[in-house]
């Protein structure tokens, strides 16, 4: 299994959500608006470990953090 580096915004978005993404996500800001989570294998586990750090308002990103993707 190949990790990836997670991210969560620093800032809540319009959704009142901070959101996790993959890098190469094409709607990811800028990397000074994030927080790095880790190098994680699976959306899953980021978001475990960014609830840790965020709370329950961190939402996955629907473009690269879908948990049923091929
Ligand atoms: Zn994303």
């Amino acid at each position: 299994m190949q990790a990836d580096y997670y991210y969560v915004t620093q800032q809540r978005e319009q959704l009142d959500c901070h959101l996790l993404h993959r890098q190469g996500c094409p709607k990811m800001p800028v990397k000074d608006k994030l927080v790095f989570i880790g190098s994680l294998y699976a959306p899953l586990q980021a978001m475990t470990i960014a609830r840790v750090r965020f709370g329950q308002q961190v939402k996955a990103c629907y473009f690269c953090c879908q948990t049923h993707k091929g």
